[in-house]
């Protein structure tokens, strides 16, 4: 059978699950650029001849913005990827950045029919496929309504701010982004290393909303040099996605030494500041030994990221079993790749200093795993007299992150819940009606899809509410 002929069902099931062509590990952990390579044409073409086009589309209830999986597969299959490219952007903002992010093995993928006698057909790197075919033809411009006469302010310029921004720009409105940062992208630019998500494509992304019209206004701390009541006097309506990027730490001895940084000071120094360049003003610290303690996204990018600084040793220290690791699969078989060390069921308890107040070694505590905790996975419990020194000289501390208070504390009024986030309605309204919010800063930690999801429903809300105000 050629890719240029439909295959019948027999066909389709006989064609086995395309292999990503990856930078080999000993030259990539050499160098900063994208791991994954990318299918070629003809390997994306046969992939999604692996589709079986199932009528009740299971792996589209997988996906949280119900991208039209099967169709946009069928098209490829077709060799039409125009036609793919459209279906695409008409559900997803920014194909290029989920189709190299999103953790597809527990969402569409997982769902797959192919997958239970078998491996799923391959939809993100599909849809990464369709992405970068996008980038290298040009495809009609979506169309702009006509001006509104309304204007709407964007807080943060992450996944979930950029995909309302451009929504409400689509829908005629009047955007400006105000980012607290100097560039834009949020995660994905400060916190996704360069070798999983090049930042070119975030650099597409935001110059395809300027063309939309859509300003962005940097180094702009909403809650410090404005506020969200100037905002809502300035604005007809505003979209609140500033992340949830206060960094939490280990709260244990020895945590201000040199040497020691939470993942986003780390992940934001290299990434945003380019600090892997010898030559940057940033500089961030080298060891032969460095220590991550965490087992999630955070945590690989970080460790791989110090492996590429040049760690001989870059250990991952996970408090839990490789089995509760809530990293994507990928990422963890490229760490593995990559020569990464996993410690399972340690916990820190101390970092030790030397006479120059730089980290020497970090103090460990076995641990074993008792009775479920809140989120179901069973909690760590110390073991007694298990501790035992590591001897390292940089500490990433990756245990997660919570809302930064920066904003909402300075928005009386805006209602949160008992742990700094902010509370929507189903319209992903706050309690100020003017106010919308979604992502991260709603959410707590979630996803790159999610906060996009909730940024292109927020912006169908923003238009209603502003539409319907106007005809009251
Ligand atoms: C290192 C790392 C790796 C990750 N890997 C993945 C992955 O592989 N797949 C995945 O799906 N998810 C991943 N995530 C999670 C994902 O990136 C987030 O869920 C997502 O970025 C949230 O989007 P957001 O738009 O809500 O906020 P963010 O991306 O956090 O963006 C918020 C923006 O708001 C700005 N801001 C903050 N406060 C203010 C203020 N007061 N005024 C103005 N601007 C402000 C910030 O500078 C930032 O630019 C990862 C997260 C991290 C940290």
């Amino acid at each position: 059978m050629s890719t240029t002929e439909t295959p019948t069902a027999k066909e389709r099931m006989a064609i086995e699950r395309a292999a990503m062509p990856e930078q080999p590990a000993e030259e990539r952990v050499r160098n900063f650029n994208e791991v994954n390579l990318g299918l070629v044409e003809e390997v994306a073409v046969r992939e999604a001849q692996r589709c079986l086009q199932c009528k009740n589309r299971p792996c589209v209830q997988g996906c949280p913005v119900g991208l039209r999986i099967p169709e946009f597969l069928e098209k490829i299959a077709a060799r039409d990827f125009a036609a793919a490219a459209e279906i695409l952007q008409a559900d997803n903002a920014l194909p290029a950045t989920t189709g190299r992010v999103c953790p597809q093995e527990e969402q569409c993928e997982r769902l797959c029919v192919r997958g239970k006698r078998g491996e799923p057909v391959a939809i993100g790197w599909l849809e990464r496929f369709v992405a970068d075919w996008m980038a290298e033809h040009a495809t009609a411009p979506a169309s702009k309504a006509d001006p509104s006469g309304f204007r709407v302010a964007v807080v943060g310029s992450g996944p979930g701010g950029l995909t309302a921004a451009g929504e409400l720009a689509l829908r005629g409105h009047e955007v400006t982004i105000f980012e607290a940062l100097h560039d834009a992208g949020g995660v994905l630019r400060y916190g996704i290393p360069e070798f999983r998500l090049p930042k070119r494509i975030i650099d597409r992304e935001v110059a395809n909303l300027e063309a939309l019209g859509v300003a962005l206004e940097t180094n702009v701390v909403v809650g410090r040099t404005l506020t969200i009541g100037q905002i809502r006097e300035q604005f007809d309506a505003c979209f609140i996605a500033n992340g949830a990027g206060l960094p939490r730490f280990c709260n244990i001895p020895g945590e201000n030494l040199k040497g020691v940084y939470s993942a986003n000071e780390y992940l934001t120094r290299v990434n945003l500041m380019g600090a892997y360049r010898y030559e940057s003003r940033t500089p961030v610290a080298r060891g032969t030994t460095t220590v991550v303690f965490g087992g999630g996204n955070t945590a690989m990018d970080s460790v791989r990221t110090a492996r590429r600084l040049g760690s001989e040793r870059a250990i991952i220290a996970y408090r839990r079993g490789r089995e509760e690791m809530p990293a994507r699969a990928e990422e963890v078989k490229h760490a593995q790749e990559e020569g990464i060390e996993f410690m399972f069921l340690v916990s820190p308890t101390e970092l030790l200093g030397d006479e120059d107040g730089w980290l020497r070694a970090a103090r460990l505590q076995r641990m074993e795993l008792g009775e479920p905790d809140a989120s179901g996975r069973r909690r760590p419990v110390p073991v007694d007299g298990s501790e035992f020194e590591l001897p390292c000289q940089v500490a990433v501390a990756a245990i997660g992150t919570k809302a930064n208070p920066l904003l909402t504390g300075t928005a009386p009024n805006l209602q949160l819940n008992k742990w700094g986030n902010i509370e929507t309605n189903e319209r992903h309204q706050t309690s100020l009606p003017d106010v919308f919010a979604g992502g991260d800063i709603v959410r707590g930690g979630a996803t790159v899809i999610l906060a996009m999801g909730d940024g292109k429903a927020a912006a169908r809300e923003i238009d209603d509410f502003l539409r319907e105000g106007a005809s009251a």
